[in-house]
Order: structure tokens, then C-alpha cells, then sequence
């Protein structure tokens, strides 16, 4: 499973708690992958504006596509060392979001 081509694929749903255009055409590197969960910085196209989130992906069946959980806590179950002022953009990307979670991943 490619974690960066399904948030690529839904990248575009996301909008950039800064400059609010959408994420369509950021930029999304893997910074850190352990078991489930996915540590992924977003940079956007438009401001280049830098954040992490992080993803952990319910588990798979074969004919649907997984499941994205965007958690805001992602330092103590990732076990890599994140400053605060990651937690901190992290939490301030999930809550510049203006709709709920669910609108947020579907
Ligand atoms: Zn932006």
C-alpha cells in the first residue's frame, strides 16, 4: 500500500488552514512509517506552508479502498521525536479544517 498515493488521491478535499486554497497540488513526503500509522509532511503548493500529520489507515478489505484516520496525537504512538511545535502545527492544520472529521476523510 502506498501510503502517499492514497493521500495524494484525497489531498485535494484538504484546504490549507493558512492560505486556504486547496492541498490538490501539495507537496507529501513520508517522514516517519511504522506499522499502521504514517507520519506525513504536507507542504503547501501555494504558500508553502509546512505541516505534519499524521494518518493511520483502518484495516484493509480487498475491495475497498482503506480508510484514512487523520489523528492529531501523533508523537507517543509514532515513538519518534516530534518538537512540540509539530504537535502544535498539527493540531493547527486539523483545526483550521472548517468541517468535521468525517467531511474531513470522505
Ligand atoms: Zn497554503
Amino acid at each position: 500500500m502506498d501510503v502517499l498515493d492514497i493521500l495524494r488521491r484525497q489531498a485535494g478535499r484538504f484546504q490549507c488552514p493558512k492560505c486556504g486554497q486547496s492541498l490538490a497540488e501539495c507537496q507529501l513526503e513520508m517522514v516517519t512509517h511504522h506499522d499502521d500509522q504514517s507520519l506525513v509532511k504536507v507542504t503547501c503548493a501555494h504558500c508553502q506552508d509546512t505541516r505534519l500529520i499524521a494518518v493511520a489507515f483502518a484495516a484493509e478489505t480487498e475491495t475497498e479502498a482503506p480508510a484514512i484516520d487523520v489523528r492529531d496525537e501523533p508523537a507517543e504512538d509514532l515513538g519518534v521525536a516530534i518538537s512540540a511545535d509539530d504537535v502544535l502545527d498539527a493540531r493547527l492544520a486539523l483545526a483550521g479544517h472548517a468541517g468535521d472529521l468525517e467531511s474531513l476523510l470522505r
